[in-house]
C-alpha cells in the first residue's frame, strides 16, 4: 500500500527499523496534500515549515536509538479548535480568522512531548456546531468516499484528512458525536473519551458539560497510541479527572469471551436505513462468534436526547461565546462608532447563521420566565437518560449500536433544513450528555459505496473494554483494510 495510506503503527515500525525518516514520511505527505488537498478542502492553515522543523528533531530523537514514543516523527493534523502557540486558530469562523494562539493545549503539548509532527489546522463547523462540515466560514469539505458529499461534522476536516492520507492521524472535539459522526462516514475509527479523561485546556469551548478532545485514525490500534498520548490529568482544567492513563495498547488482544454486549432496542427504529441495520446486525454476529453475549437492553428516554441536547447545549454555547465582542478577541467591526455598535456589528458580521441560532436559542432558554420550563427542565430529563445507561451497565460490559441512522449525504441536502440536521445525531448525543465514552468504527459499505460505522459505547472509564472489543472485532473483518480511490 502507498505509504500515506499505510497505518500510524505500520510507519512507526519502518522509522524504528530505520527504513525511513520522519522528514522522508512528512515530505511524502506533503505530496499527497499537493495532488488532493484541492479536491478535499480538509485544511484551514497548513503548517509546512514547522511539520518539517519537527520531523527533523524526531529524527534526532530517533538517531539517538533506544525506545521512542510510537508517535515520534508521525505527521498528525488538529482540529481548528486546538490551540497552537503561533498558529492561527480559527474555529472555522470568520470573528477567529485572524486569531493567533498565544499558547498551546495541554492535549496538542501532550502529542508534542511524544514527539509528533503537526502537519495543520483542520477544516470543521463552525464552533463545531454542525454535523457535514457545511457551517465552517472556510467552506465545505469534501468526503475522499464519494467527493459529491460531506465528510460529516463537526470534526469534518480531522475525518477526511486521514481518509485521504494527509496525515496518519488527527485530534477531534466531541460534543454531540462531532469525531464518532464523521469517523463512520470517512471509515475510520474515532473514539469520544470519558467526560474528564482529556484535558480541554486550549481547546476552544462550545457546550461545557459535554465537549471532550479525542482521536480520529485508521484503525484501533492507531486509536489506542493516539488516546495514551492525549489523555491525563491537567491542573488547568478542573474537569480533567485524576486517574492514571492505561496503556490502551495492551488491552487489546485481549479475549472477548463471555463479555455481556447490549443492543438497546431504542436504536433500531424507524429513520435507520435498512443498509446500515443490516450492517450493525451483522456485527452483533460476528460478536457472537467471538464469544460475547448478547442481551437486548432498554434505554427508555433515548427519544428526549435531541431535544435535549439542543436546549443545554446552546444554552451553554450562547455563555461560551459572549466572549467575542470585538474587543478581546479576533474580528473587529471597522466601521463601529461606541462601545454597543462594536459589539453588535463584530457579531452581526462575524458570527455564521447556525452559530447565531444557537446563541439565540441558547438566551432564551437561559431567560428569566424561560428558564425553569426549558433550561433546568432538560436538566432533569439529562439525569433520566443517564440513569438508563447506568441501569443499562448494570447488565452489560458494552453497548453496541449503528452511528448515525444513514451514510453521508450530499453536500448541500440538509443545509436548509437544521431540524434534519440534527436528527442526524440521534444516536451519538446521549452518550455526550451521559459523559460516557463512545467510539465508531468500520462496519460495512452501502450499494453506493459508502462507508458505515458501528459505535461501541462503554461505562465511565472503561475506554480499555471498548477498545478490546473493537480490536477484536476489527480483527475479524477487514473494513478496515480498505483505502478511498482519489
Ligand atoms: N452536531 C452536533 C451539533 O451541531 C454536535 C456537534 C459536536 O459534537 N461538536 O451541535
Amino acid at each position: 500500500m502507498e505509504l500515506h495510506h499505510q497505518t500510524l503503527h505500520e510507519v512507526h515500525e519502518k522509522l524504528k527499523k530505520k527504513e525511513l525518516s520522519s522528514v522522508e514520511l512528512t515530505q511524502a505527505v506533503f505530496k499527497q496534500i499537493g495532488k488532493t488537498e484541492k479536491k478535499i478542502k480538509a485544511f484551514i492553515t497548513l503548517t509546512e515549515e514547522m511539520a518539517l522543523e519537527q520531523a527533523k528533531k524526531a529524527d534526532a530523537v530517533i538517531q539517538k536509538g533506544g525506545n521512542f514514543p510510537p508517535l515520534t516523527g508521525i505527521p498528525l493534523a488538529l482540529k481548528d479548535i486546538f490551540l497552537l502557540k503561533g498558529t492561527r486558530t480559527t474555529c472555522g469562523s470568520k470573528i477567529l480568522s485572524n486569531f493567533v494562539a498565544p499558547y498551546t493545549a495541554t492535549s496538542v503539548e501532550n502529542l508534542l512531548r511524544d514527539h509528533a509532527v503537526i502537519v495543520g489546522k483542520l477544516n470543521m463547523d463552525e464552533f463545531a456546531m454542525g454535523s457535514s462540515n457545511e457551517t465552517s466560514a472556510f467552506g465545505p469539505c469534501y468526503n475522499p468516499w464519494d467527493l459529491k458529499r460531506i465528510p460529516g461534522g463537526s470534526s469534518g476536516g480531522s475525518a477526511s484528512s486521514v481518509a485521504a492520507g494527509h496525515c496518519f492521524g488527527s485530534t477531534g472535539t466531541d460534543t454531540g458525536g462531532s469525531i464518532r459522526l464523521p469517523a463512520a462516514f470517512c471509515s475510520l475509527v474515532g473514539i469520544k473519551p470519558t467526560y474528564g479523561r482529556v484535558s480541554r485546556y486550549g481547546v476552544i469551548a462550545f457546550a461545557s458539560s459535554l465537549d471532550q478532545v479525542g482521536p480520529l485514525a485508521k484503525d484501533v490500534t492507531d486509536a489506542a497510541i493516539l488516546l495514551k498520548s492525549l489523555a491525563g490529568h491537567d491542573p488547568k482544567d478542573s474537569t480533567s479527572l485524576n486517574l492514571p492513563v492505561p496503556d490502551y495498547q495492551k488491552s487489546l488482544g485481549r479475549k472477548i469471551e463471555g463479555m455481556t454486549i447490549g443492543i438497546p432496542k431504542e436504536y433500531f427504529v424507524s429513520g435507520l436505513e435498512p443498509e446500515i441495520e443490516k450492517a450493525v446486525r451483522d456485527a452483533i454476529e460476528v460478536y457472537k462468534k467471538l464469544g460475547a453475549k448478547i442481551r437486548e437492553v432498554s434505554l427508555p428516554n433515548t427519544d428526549a436526547a435531541v431535544p435535549t441536547y439542543y436546549i443545554l447545549a446552546p444554552a451553554e454555547a450562547s455563555s461560551n461565546l459572549a466572549r467575542y465582542d470585538g474587543v478581546r478577541y479576533g474580528f473587529r467591526h471597522p466601521e463601529a462608532t461606541d462601545l454597543l455598535s462594536l459589539y453588535k456589528k463584530s457579531r452581526t458580521e462575524g458570527f455564521g447563521p447556525e452559530v447565531k441560532r444557537r446563541i439565540m436559542l441558547g438566551t432564551y432558554v437561559l431567560s428569566a420566565g424561560y428558564y425553569d420550563a426549558y433550561y433546568l427542565k432538560a436538566q432533569k430529563v439529562r439525569t433520566l437518560i443517564r440513569n438508563d445507561f447506568t441501569a443499562a451497565f448494570k447488565e452489560c460490559d458494552l453497548l453496541l449500536t449503528p452511528v448515525a441512522p444513514s451514510a453521508a449525504w450530499k453536500v448541500g441536502e440538509k443545509t436548509d433544513d437544521p431540524l434534519k440536521m440534527y436528527l442526524s445525531d440521534i444516536f451519538t448525543i446521549n452518550v455526550n450528555l451521559a459523559g460516557l465514552p463512545g467510539m465508531s468504527l468500520p462496519c460495512g459499505f452501502t450499494k453506493e459505496g459508502l462507508p458505515i460505522g458501528l459505535q461501541l459505547i462503554g461505562n465511565h472509564f472503561k475506554e480499555e473494554t471498548m477498545l478490546q472489543a473493537a480490536f477484536a472485532y476489527e480483527q475479524a473483518t477487514d473494513w478496515h483494510t480498505r483505502r478511498p480511490k482519489l
